[in-house]
């Protein structure tokens, strides 16, 4: 392995009242670090930009209006993006930000060019931290990705990852929802991505989660069509990270 694109979901950055998990950020930083020193190329994909606008202006209920939403997120990714900058200077790294939309990947141009730009970052050992535009895209405007697993598996392609581990709130795919079956299992590799696996995924998600389950088995569907694998694991202890990249058995591996 070479290349790790690594996505956290809302779940893993928040706190219950929505606003950023500090502790929890410096350590998922901790381990992007240390990859990085031992030779790997590593890409963020972050969500958790609504979180943190609401963060800052002490609001603890969803916003009600997409204009709100957007206008939290532009609030928050200037303040998520201090606190990485702050954190991973710590640890002498540099990064630079940035925010994608579905044209960096439908329109050949600007793909070839966000391609460069992504290899420019990892030559200098920047690590590139990337997030949809969302406070210039909307679904209406048809230009939205609309989910960090899907923009964190556009991302594995685009740079040609090895291993994209999304780290959520739950430790896995389970056979079923785990919040609503106590007997649920955690399913440890998964080879074929069929309709069984999409139906235990179901549509749901957490409180401030924009994806839920399907998303990152669709994630999974694209990068593991291109030879790149995927880890969904919990966020909990970002160890996990360092865990996966040395094979241990950890969350579900999708190959
Ligand atoms: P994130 O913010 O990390 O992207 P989400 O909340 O969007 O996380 O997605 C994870 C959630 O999906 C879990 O906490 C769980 O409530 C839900 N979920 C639904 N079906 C399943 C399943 N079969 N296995 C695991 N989680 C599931």
């Amino acid at each position: 392995i070479q290349r790790i694109v690594v996505k956290v979901g809302t779940s893993t950055l928040t706190t219950e009242n929505g606003h950023l998990n500090i502790e929890k950020i410096k350590k998922i930083v901790l381990e992007l670090s240390n990859l990085q020193d031992k030779g790997y190329d590593v890409i963020l994909v972050s969500s958790g930009a609504v979180g943190a606008g609401m963060g800052l202006l002490n609001i603890s209920e969803k916003p009600k209006t997409l204009a709100e939403k957007q206008m939290l997120s532009a609030v928050g990714q200037v303040s998520l993006m201090q606190i990485y900058q702050t954190l991973f200077k710590e640890h002498n790294k540099i990064i630079g930000q940035l925010l994608l939309t579905k044209e960096e990947f439908s329109n050949r141009k600007r793909y070839l060019n966000m391609r460069n730009v992504c290899n420019a970052f990892l030559k200098r050992k920047i690590i590139p931290i990337i997030n949809e535009n969302d406070a210039i895209v909307s679904n209406a405007l048809k230009i939205k990705v609309g989910d960090n697993d899907t923009m964190s598996a556009l991302v594995s392609g685009l740079i040609d990852a090895d291993l994209l581990i999304i780290l959520s709130d739950i430790d896995g795919l389970y056979n079923k929802n785990p919040r609503k079956y106590e007997d649920a299992n955690l399913i440890h590799m998964v080879g074929d991505i069929n309709e069984d696996i999409k139906r235990m995924a179901g549509a749901e998600g957490s409180k401030f989660g924009t994806g839920g389950m399907i998303t990152k088995i669709i994630a999974a569907e694209m990068v593991t069509k291109i030879g790149t694998s995927l880890v969904i694991a919990s966020g909990d202890d970002p160890k996990n990270i360092t865990r996966i990249v040395e094979k241990e058995n950890i969350g579900t591996l999708f190959v």
